[in-house]
């Protein structure tokens, strides 16, 4: 059925001169009429194509038109198309029986030319109305359909924006804790060693934030598509800092774990350190599992070098169980394991190799492999990246040195501000009110949004830092109402919310907050913020 299908007339008699003169009177319907010249022909005719109406001669040799019109009706194709006997005997049992077989008129030889055409021309417009009905019908049904797999992936895409908003929630707030209370821990002059403990625990909290915020970033994820940072990193601190992280796991397993980095490698480099370390961590990590004795060497070597640019291999090669030639095709695609049984035993997800040869296609090469079984693998890659002049490396120091908040303290003393921290998480109560108290800054804590707008109804703030996700009466709400008292109008009100979506900032601001602090709060961040607006709004809490 479709535009261009013209629409058909068959015409069946046995009698060739009675075909053509029929066909002359219904030309002009600008119908195709189809003739046949026995009721057989007419039937196989019928297994081509639909007709808008048969005109079927009574009197026939072989099948006559009542047992041809019985074959008609009998077939699904033509089991409804009008059927027009023509007869040159006027004889009401005839006509009887023809009404019975499903015709629906009858017509007398020699035909009116005037009488056949008009009542050919009722049945071609009736098909063509039909016609008509079942294409729009089609439409609509297919318009329904498109309509409601739409509202399908919308409510399902909504579904996992919220699933990612709670899950992000929940991880970012024990991440939040420990990167606090790392930091806090930092801070009070441990010795040598615990500090060196401490910062492993940090920079492997901040990684993993990173990547939780990776693989969390909603938007980025759906696209596919994820900007490479370009920033100055030192890559021998890197390699420490991953040799350390799988160090004791490795030492464990009695294996043992190295790096060795050719000489003439640049230090100072300017790329994704995160990317870096994120592929690195992940064959590091597979290396250790998958080997029982022996060793894992991190090799980094110089490939080529030009002026300001260098190509940098890197290696990890291990003398694991080895993986064989068809298992080496495979392991590339996310969630697949060489042997099913490894989940159990190892862990993992089948996740790690295919996310490392995304992030190294994404910086530029192909992550490749080399392996026997019972010999062991290495993976390897290469990058490109900037060398950073020397000159130019002790302008730009890489990472805040420890203790930095503390440097800021003596740079600039504070006045004294009263803070309302509204925040439901006891860790997240702790490690803010202590940070401030540290500053010598009056904490009063609340818990709930309901008792924040009590709080400011009681005393006056300088500042509230104000959770989102509270129960019962959550940040928004509690920031409406705030607003709405006279004591509450103007002092700066600064969210903090571990939402990774986007939309969140402008919900805040649309709330009336004034600003807005993403968990895990950065410390640093956390005191620049509080005391930037303490400092602008001080005197709020004398003039009330
Ligand atoms: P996971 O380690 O989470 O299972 P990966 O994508 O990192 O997922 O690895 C996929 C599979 O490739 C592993 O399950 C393992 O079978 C195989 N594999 C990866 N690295 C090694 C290795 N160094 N030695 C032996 N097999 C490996």
């Amino acid at each position: 059925m479709s535009d261009s299908d013209p629409i058909r007339i068959l015409l069946v008699d046995d009698v060739q001169d009675k075909l053509l003169s029929i066909q002359v009177v219904l030309e002009d319907l600008g119908c195709e009429i189809v003739t046949a010249g026995s009721g057989e022909e007419a039937l196989r005719k019928l297994l081509h194509d639909d007709y808008a109406v048969i005109l079927l001669d009574v009197n026939m040799p072989g099948l006559d038109g009542f047992e041809t019109a019985e074959l008609v009706r009998s077939r699904r194709r033509s089991e409804h198309t009008p059927i027009i006997f023509f007869t040159a005997f006027p004889d009401d049992t005839f006509a009887v029986r023809g009404y019975k077989l499903g015709a629906v008129d009858y017509i007398l030889t020699p035909v009116v030319p005037e009488i056949l055409r008009s009542k050919v021309a009722v049945f071609v417009d009736l098909y063509r109305l039909n016609l008509q009905t079942k294409r729009r019908a089609a439409e609509q049904v297919a318009l329904a359909e498109e309509h409601s797999a739409r509202v399908a992936a919308e409510r399902a895409s909504q579904a996992k924006s919220e699933f990612l908003a709670n899950v992000s929630h929940e991880l970012r707030t024990p991440m939040n804790a420990i990167i606090g209370m790392t930091e806090l821990a930092l801070d009070e002059s441990p010795s040598a060693i615990v500090r060196e403990h401490l910062e492993t625990v940090k920079s492997n909290a901040h990684l993993l934030l990173e990547l939780l915020n990776e693989i969390l970033d909603f938007s980025k994820l759906e696209s596919g598509k994820f900007t490479l940072d370009d920033a100055p990193f030192e890559l021998r601190r890197e390699i420490e800092v991953l040799i350390g992280t799988f160090g004791y796991r490795a030492a464990e397993k009695g294996l043992d774990l190295q790096s060795r980095i050719e000489e003439g490698v640049p230090d100072r480099l300017r790329g994704d350190a995160l990317r870096l370390r994120q592929v690195l961590m992940n064959l590091i990590s597979n290396a250790v599992k998958f080997t029982e004795a022996g060793n894992v060497v991190l090799r980094v070597g110089l490939e080529s070098r030009s002026e300001d640019r260098v190509r940098i291999r890197f290696a990890v090669t291990d003398t694991g169980i080895g993986i064989s030639p068809e298992d080496q095709e495979r392991i590339f695609a996310p969630f697949t394991q060489v042997d099913a049984s490894s989940t159990r035993k190892h862990g993992g997800t089948g996740l790690g190799l295919a996310i490392a040869s995304d992030l190294v296609r994404a910086m530029g090469d192909t992550l490749g492999v080399e392996s026997r079984t019972g010999v062991g693998s290495t993976f390897h890659f290469a990058l490109n990246l900037s060398t950073i002049p020397q000159s130019h490396a002790t302008d730009a120091p890489v990472g805040a040195p420890a203790g930095r908040v503390s440097e800021v303290a003596e740079a600039s003393p504070v006045p004294s501000l009263r803070i309302l921290v509204a925040e439901d998480t006891p860790t997240n109560q702790k490690l803010i009110s202590h940070v401030l108290a540290k500053r010598g800054h009056v904490v009063e804590i609340v818990a709930t949004g309901e008792d924040a707008v009590a709080a400011v109804e009681a005393q006056a703030f300088d500042v509230i830092l104000m959770d989102v996700q509270m129960p019962k009466m959550d940040g928004l709400e509690a920031t409406t109402k705030i607003r709405e008292l006279p004591a509450g109008r103007r002092v700066p009100i600064v969210a903090l919310t571990a939402h990774a979506m986007s939309g969140d900032r402008q919900r805040c601001l649309d709330a009336g907050m004034d600003d807005y602090l993403p968990k895990p709060l950065d410390i640093r961040k956390l005191l620049e913020v509080v005391e930037e607006y303490g400092r602008s709004g001080i005197g709020n809490c004398e003039a009330r």
